[in-house]
């Protein structure tokens, strides 16, 4: 008999701040993997005898942002401490992280509906990075010292997609705040998983299993796929699951074991005896807290509720920050908010697409698409004739108004000349002027094309719709 489990999932994720430069000393963070190694570095991120750290304000200010972001409780009062261990990669002999009293916790992400909560996130230095040859193993600290944050979930995700889409809030939310860039190439945010699996309805936890080595979203999901696939074969043949760190092959599918938590190290943390207790300013905190912009999910929701908007649009409108205020830029102009999603969701993200280019770099700003917009719905010019210009603006930069001239685009609504060319068409199609006549409705198209033609695309089609009906009704 095989019994039903359910997989209990814990994340760990690490997210390199967007500071210029390191946690603890000024050398510039976030150099390329290209730079020439141990170019950034200097006596205090390479431990020297000595040199003593001083923290980067700035880097507190983004941990802040980060943590009000994810709902979690600022501690006005933390504390850094060392965590022991030897690595040829990390100089000092330590990494300086936050155990006992992290700069925040108790937070939350709310995901289709259910919170998940977010147990810490604490500040750290990144160590530096080996590099491994034939013949010897060459170590770059252009990367020591650069500022984490370490965001620790509870253990209650409770599947793959729900580690996916949790992620996924993550780093939206992260970037929303300008926290950090969330490039997973550049190593800018790392996922560790573990999971356990319990007989369907019980709650006692079973024997936890660490995943490292997960450089994207996707492998996240298929190594938890691949886990709890592992974990209940296992469990069905009456194996015990072994406390281990396991590695995602990403090439075989499969997970391995890295080490054996059975000999774990011993950290001996301890508080670093070089840096005062982190006091946070009430009223620096309480700025903070007010600058905290609108997130994505309540924006989302303002945006369906206020401009009726279908689900869909507003979340790829909030999908970025940029996109939402490009969106709200447009709305400044008078256009209706249906229109404008319409155009960024199609025209103007297409556009941008194939030009591999972000919002912020588009060529044609939120009025002028704003302006394209206005004309296009008030008649001044067809849909088929806004596109165009909308071409024209991207390759031009020039003024919507000025296309239109420049291009001869104008709409003819003008009354007086609509019936002259109207008149003109009757005279010219006595047979579908006589169609119309003895009520055939479609016969009215044939006129119109005729005028079309006549004033070269020009003409208000809605409006000689109405001449017509008016002259042969
Ligand atoms: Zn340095």
């Amino acid at each position: 008999m095989t019994t039903q489990f359910e997989p209990v999932i814990g994340l760990e994720i690490h997210l390199q701040l967007k500071t210029k430069s390191k946690l603890f000393c000024a050398c510039p963070s976030g150099m390329p993997d290209e730079a020439a190694p141990n170019s950034a570095v200097c006596p205090v991120c390479t431990a020297q005898p000595g040199s003593l750290p001083v923290l980067n304000k700035g880097a507190v200010e983004l941990a802040v942002k980060a943590a009000l972001a994810l709902n979690l409780n600022i501690n006005k009062v933390s504390i850094f401490d060392r965590k022991n261990y030897f690595y040829p990669d990390l100089p000092k002999g330590y990494q300086i992280t936050q155990l006992f009293k992290p700069i925040s916790d108790n937070g939350y992400l709310e995901i289709n509906g259910r919170k998940i909560a977010i147990a810490r996130a604490h500040m750290e230095e990144d160590a530096g990075k080996s590099v491994h040859r034939a013949d010897a193993t060459l170590i770059d600290l252009n990367r020591a010292g650069t500022p984490l944050l370490e965001i620790v979930t509870e253990p209650q995700i409770n599947g793959a997609d729900e580690a996916y889409n949790f992620l996924t809030r993550l780093k939206s939310n992260m970037q929303w705040v300008n926290a950090s860039n969330c490039d997973m190439e550049k190593g800018e945010l790392r996922v560790d998983v573990n999971i356990s699996l319990r007989p369907a309805g019980t709650t006692t936890l079973g024997t936890k299993v660490e995943i490292k080595n997960l450089n994207s979203f996707k492998a996240v999901r298929d190594a938890i796929n691949i886990e709890i696939g592992r974990q209940t074969d296992m469990l069905n043949n009456g194996e015990k699951i072994k406390q281990e760190t396991l590695l995602f092959n990403k090439e075989t599918g499969a997970t391995v074991p890295m080490r054996s938590k059975e000999d774990a190290v011993d950290y001996r943390y301890f508080p670093d005896p070089d840096l005062k207790p982190l006091l946070l300013d009430d009223k620096w905190l309480e700025d903070m807290k007010n600058l905290r912009p609108e997130m994505p999910e309540a924006r989302e929701a303002r945006f369906i509720k206020d401009f009726a908007l279908p689900q869909y649009d507003a979340g790829v409108l909030t999908s970025r920050r940029e996109i939402s205020e490009y969106f709200e830029e447009v709305l400044k102009t008078g256009a209706q908010p249906k229109s404008a999603a319409n155009w960024i969701l199609t025209d103007l993200l297409g556009a941008l697409n194939a030009a591999k280019k972000d919002i912020e770099q588009s060529p044609v700003k939120a009025a002028a698409l704003g302006k394209i917009i206005n004309f296009c719905d008030n008649g001044k010019i067809s849909r088929a004739q806004a596109k165009k210009v909308f071409e024209a603006a991207w390759q031009t930069g020039k003024e919507p108004e000025t296309l239109i001239k420049e291009m001869g685009l104008e709409q003819v609504s003008d009354a007086g000349q609509l019936e002259t060319w109207a008149k003109e068409a009757i005279a010219e199609n006595p047979k579908m002027a006589a169609d119309v006549r003895s009520g055939n409705a479609k016969a009215v198209g044939a006129l119109i094309g005729s005028v079309m033609k006549k004033s070269k695309g020009k003409a208000n089609p809605g409006l000689l719709n109405e001449i017509f009906n008016k002259l042969l009704g």
